[in-house]
């Protein structure tokens, strides 16, 4: 059956009218969707015949949260049940500029970065669009807050889930939609070479986000097997192309990892590579996961590495750690067990 989370505006109208239907009742039908309800008897300006109708042949409903868990800095964790007995996580973050939620787009990840917990599960499918977008929708429900911002730095690589994630993105952007603006959206990418060159072209105002990591390949390859398959030199083309097309500053995150990537000639590296480029660098004190082998810089070590490249003139922060306490930080989430 198919999903109407899952449908464009016009795509609902097409349906609608192969139905033999007005088309102007999807325009009712998609505000509804977006209002969040879940299921066909709530949208009360609808006739009981096409409620009838609507239930025979679609769905709504993608995913519930099945628990969540909230830390001391009022950061929450949902795991997220799914239609097919699957699981990811999905995390709500209060900013004082406001909320965020920190979305997963495929359950497993196939990039195996290896400081990252979301890896180790493995990959087992891309989520579609509606499953992205009621993660949103959930997380407002539960906790009475609205989303402002979204990010997509849960379980998965957004940029190998292509398609999906850019309708999902083109329907939380919709007025009629979540209407959420795509310069409050990032995507954050372990640097997938002709995709970040797609996205280019999509003519979207939402930020990138590379997780970089290091400046030098045999750390990077060390660190995240996609190294091999595209170098850094590679990736910085690629970045280079993006920013020369859309004019959009860059991110890079570069997650510090005690005696790895951490030192002043790390930096020196790192802000040599960077030099001229319209980028600012996100420094992660890298969070600990379990079986993992990396240990975070110590507070001096990171303080230092950023007043380097800020004395190089590449701007660069910390990154405020949310979430910590319940594992709900970068690199953190995985399906967990019910
Ligand atoms: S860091 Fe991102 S790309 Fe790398 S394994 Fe984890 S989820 Fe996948």
């Amino acid at each position: 059956m198919k999903n109407l989370r899952d449908l464009y505006l016009s795509e609902i109208e097409e349906e609608l009218v192969n139905m033999g239907e007005k088309k102007y009742r999807a325009k009712q039908i998609f505000a509804w969707l977006y209002r969040g309800v879940d299921s066909f008897d709530e949208m009360t300006d609808l006739s009981k015949d096409l409620i009838q109708k609507l239930k025979e042949n679609y769905e709504i409903k993608c995913l519930e949260v099945a628990k969540f868990q909230k830390s001391k800095d009022g950061t929450i964790k949902y795991l997220m049940e799914l239609k097919d007995g699957n699981a990811v996580e999905s995390v709500l973050m209060k900013y004082k500029y406001g909320n965020t939620a920190c979305l997963s787009n495929q359950i497993g990840c196939k990039m195996g970065c290896n400081f990252c917990a979301s890896a180790k599960i493995g990959f087992v499918r891309n989520l579609t669009p509606g499953e992205i977008i009621s993660q949103i929708l959930e997380i407002e429900k539960h906790s009475g807050e609205k989303i402002s911002n979204i990010v997509f730095m849960g379980i998965g690589e957004p940029l190998d889930n292509y398609d999906n994630v850019m309708k999902a993105i083109r329907l939380i952007n919709d007025p009629k939609g979540l209407n959420i603006g795509a310069r409050h959206i990032s995507i954050s990418t372990c640097g997938l070479v002709p995709n970040i060159i797609r996205l280019a072209d999509e003519n979207m105002q939402c930020n990138l986000c590379i997780s970089l990591h290091s400046s030098k390949d045999d750390v990077r390859s060390s660190m995240m097997p996609i190294n091999n398959r595209y170098s850094i030199a590679e990736v910085m083309e690629a970045c280079k192309e993006y920013i020369q097309k859309t004019n959009r500053r860059i991110t890079f995150e570069y997650a510090l990892v005690d005696g790895v990537n951490d030192s002043l000639a790390d930096a020196d590296h790192l802000a040599k590579l960077l030099r001229g480029m319209l980028c600012h660098v996100n420094l992660i004190p890298i969070n600990k996961i379990k079986g993992g082998n990396y240990e975070k810089s110590s507070t001096e070590k990171i303080l230092a590495f950023r007043d380097y490249l800020n004395d190089k003139g590449i701007v660069a922060t910390v990154r405020r750690e949310l979430g910590s306490d319940i594992d709900a930080a970068c690199g953190q989430l995985v399906r967990s067990q019910k």
